[in-house]
């Protein structure tokens, strides 16, 4: 099965140019791709002309960073995954950590997967600790956030549910400070392993696990070799083509 690696721009770049400038500075490097899916995760406003530049590339997705819990209707401000799904976006990230600390909760999440789930998207669900503790408090804690999350999907949709682990304390720092490939592949078990309980052994393991927090070109090879995961979300690493190309090199080297 292909590597996914989803880049999440999060609110950058300020500017269109920008965004269609490192979109094109990655093209060339995805049309080599043979192992690996990349998704790119813009703001929605640059959906239209990132699209154009995908084109029909078999290696490149679009993919959106929220979506709401309804399809239209009067919801001031929101987008829904109907629309998302018109503009060309195939993927969709819901409970990212810095969405859940602006108030948005497991069961918001919930919702938001049930209803992009059934309108087809793949839907990358983020879970994720803030913090480790000595008692192992934080394996309580993602145990939980990850059956609330999943609270109202059933077995029949998770052909296209992809679980990202983002732990908080993890995320925005050097490469050098990332988790640990053994530490990842520990915690991707523990995922597999909850997902289990919750659907069975055989459904749970059809779910792709994906790492993200300081992904960057100095430890891509090791997670993708040794960190038992099916991808990564890369954050800031993915707003610069040329660390972006040579993580995608990596993976493809795997
Ligand atoms: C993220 O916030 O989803 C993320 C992976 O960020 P970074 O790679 O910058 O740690």
């Amino acid at each position: 099965m292909k590597k996914i690696i989803i880049a999440n721009w999060k609110m950058n770049p300020v500017s269109e140019k920008e965004a269609e400038w490192i979109l094109s500075g990655v093209k060339k490097t995805v049309a080599k791709l043979k192992k690996t899916q990349v998704v790119v995760c813009p703001p929605f406003i640059y959906f239209n002309n990132l699209q154009k530049i995908i084109g029909k590339s078999a290696n490149l997705s679009l993919g959106a960073q929220n979506s709401f819990w309804e399809i239209e209707g009067a919801f001031t401000g929101e987008v829904s995954p109907e629309m998302i799904k018109n503009y060309g976006g195939s993927y969709v990230i819901l409970g990212h950590s810095e969405r859940r600390a602006l108030g948005e909760t497991d069961e918001m999440v919930s919702k938001k997967t049930l209803v992009c789930l059934k309108t087809g998207l793949k839907t990358v669900v983020c879970v994720g600790e803030k913090v480790r503790d000595e008692q192992g408090d934080y394996l309580v804690f993602l145990k939980d956030e990850i059956r609330n999350s999943l609270n109202k999907i059933q077995k029949r949709f998770l052909r296209n549910l992809i679980i990202a682990y983002e732990p908080i304390w993890a995320i925005g720092k050097k490469d050098t400070e990332a988790m640990s490939p053994a530490d990842i592949h520990e915690m991707a078990i523990y995922i597999k392993k909850i997902l289990s309980e919750i659907y069975g052994q055989e459904s749970a393991l059809a779910v792709s696990i994906l790492y993200g927090g300081s992904v960057g070109r100095g430890n891509t090879g090791e997670i993708i070799k040794n960190g038992g995961v099916d991808g990564l979300l890369v954050g800031h690493q993915s707003l610069k083509s040329e660390s972006f190309n040579e993580i995608l090199k990596s993976v493809e080297k795997i």
